[in-house]
């Protein structure tokens, strides 16, 4: 096979890049290894930026989104057993759409099967080759046949376990990480949420967010060891301790009931620097990985594809590079904007038990300034909203 741009990974990132391309005429392929039900089963984001919003309008695929989406103007912060409202419309002007990452997928994936545009999933070996020079390829094996697409450009989607950064050599690659000693025990279900926008728990027991996917369907998490197991909690364990970390109102306004789905995430905060290396070029998880505290992965997968696309479809009509070459800058400046603002809302929300009696009162005078100063609350919000693209 051969096309102009070959795309690593069926994600939001992939498959967001793929649709503005085919919109501009620039002939892609997705190529997955999973199975299209597989990457729809995955329960992950679900807070969107309005950048995001535009991105998806912008992709000609936000009709279900409009109808669908939550609209959020705020967002309640429960601090020692103190709320406090951020009111993002009103000091940043914006709000976020609460509108699942599974349906952001699944809108992205109609689109893709009725343009008719090329899709390979349940591609085993994908492996990505010459892309220093002007000809890279990408091989795969399916049902034990041998593949090879030639392309001109490589875009690496592939999530933070993907082929694509693991590609570039070593020595062209520089990795910045911090790991937290703790994880985020998720649960699913379909019961209505607790509140109408989202809360955000510190409590001595640990952070507790309650999120949701719509007004029937509830996303909570709780802060648990980062070795501990699903099967250590049973529903009922989780309901009671998430109840535990809740103030009196939302805890008589709590609907448990069985969980969809229960998974246990890791915290990381992770920039690998560049994302270009010749024809390859990295996008979303491939590149970057940041805790769920800010609400920023999927967001940022979208910005990046937005650099992305521009630079692409620059290319594509003009035979310009300088789109091309200005793409990594671009995106890391946001990233590292996003990278910060997610470690700042993790190291205010959680519990550090390393950082003893002096981390816990640095917590409490930042929650104090964030409740007393409109400064620290227009932070908050034009960071949680989204800085501009
Ligand atoms: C468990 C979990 C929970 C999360 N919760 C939140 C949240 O609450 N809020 C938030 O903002 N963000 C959250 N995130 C982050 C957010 O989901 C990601 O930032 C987002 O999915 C990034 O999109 P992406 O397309 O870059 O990568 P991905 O969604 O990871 O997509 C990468 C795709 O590449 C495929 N792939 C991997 N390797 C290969 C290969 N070798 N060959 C071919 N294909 C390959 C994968 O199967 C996958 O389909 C969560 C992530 C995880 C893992």
């Amino acid at each position: 096979m051969r096309v102009q741009v070959a795309i690593i990974g069926s994600g939001p990132a992939g498959l967001l890049l793929g649709q503005l391309l085919h919109l501009a005429g620039i002939d892609a392929v997705i190529v997955e290894q999973r199975s299209k039900e597989y990457v729809l089963g995955r329960i992950r984001a679900g807070v969107l930026e309005q950048c995001m919003v535009d991105m998806m309008e912008r992709a000609q695929i936000a009709g279900r989104l409009r109808a669908e989406g939550l609209v959020h103007e705020g967002i309640e912060i429960l601090f020692g057993g103190e709320r406090h409202r951020i009111d993002l419309q009103g000091l940043s002007g914006k709000h976020v759409t609460v509108y699942g990452q599974t349906e952001v997928t699944r809108d992205l994936m109609d689109a893709r099967a009725a343009a008719g545009a090329k899709s390979v999933y349940e591609a085993d070996n994908v492996t990505v080759h010459g892309f220093d020079g002007k000809r890279p390829v990408v091989r795969y094996r399916k049902e034990g046949a041998a593949h090879e697409i030639e392309c001109d450009f490589i875009a690496g989607c592939d999530g933070f376990h993907g082929v694509c950064r693991p590609s570039v050599p070593q020595s062209a690659i520089t990795e910045h990480e911090r790991v937290y000693a703790f994880g985020w025990l998720g649960v699913l279900a379909d019961v209505p949420p607790v509140s109408e926008e989202l809360i955000y728990v510190s409590h001595e027991r640990g952070f507790a967010l309650c999120s949701m996917r719509s007004r029937t369907r509830s996303r909570y998490y709780i802060q648990c060891e980062l070795d501990d197991k699903v099967e250590n909690w049973p529903d009922q364990l989780f309901w009671a301790e998430l109840a535990r970390r809740l103030d009196d109102r939302a805890r008589s306004r709590l609907v448990t009931g069985p969980s969809l789905e229960k998974s246990i995430a890791p915290l990381r905060s992770y920039v690998a620097e560049p994302m270009r290396f010749g024809r390859l070029l990295l996008a979303g998880d491939a590149a970057h990985i940041v805790p769920p505290t800010g609400a920023k992965g999927l967001n940022l997968a979208a910005s990046d594809v937005h650099y992305l696309s521009n630079a692409l479809i620059e290319y594509y009509r003009s035979g310009k590079t300088s789109a091309l070459d200005a793409y990594s800058g671009q995106c890391l400046r946001r990233v590292w904007q996003a990278v910060r603002f997610s470690w700042w809302m993790t190291n205010l929300l959680h519990l550090f038990p390393e950082n003893g009696s002096f981390g816990r009162k640095i917590q409490c005078a930042e929650f104090d300034y964030l409740m007393n100063s409109r400064a620290a609350g227009t932070s908050l919000a034009e960071n949680y909203v989204g800085l501009p693209y």
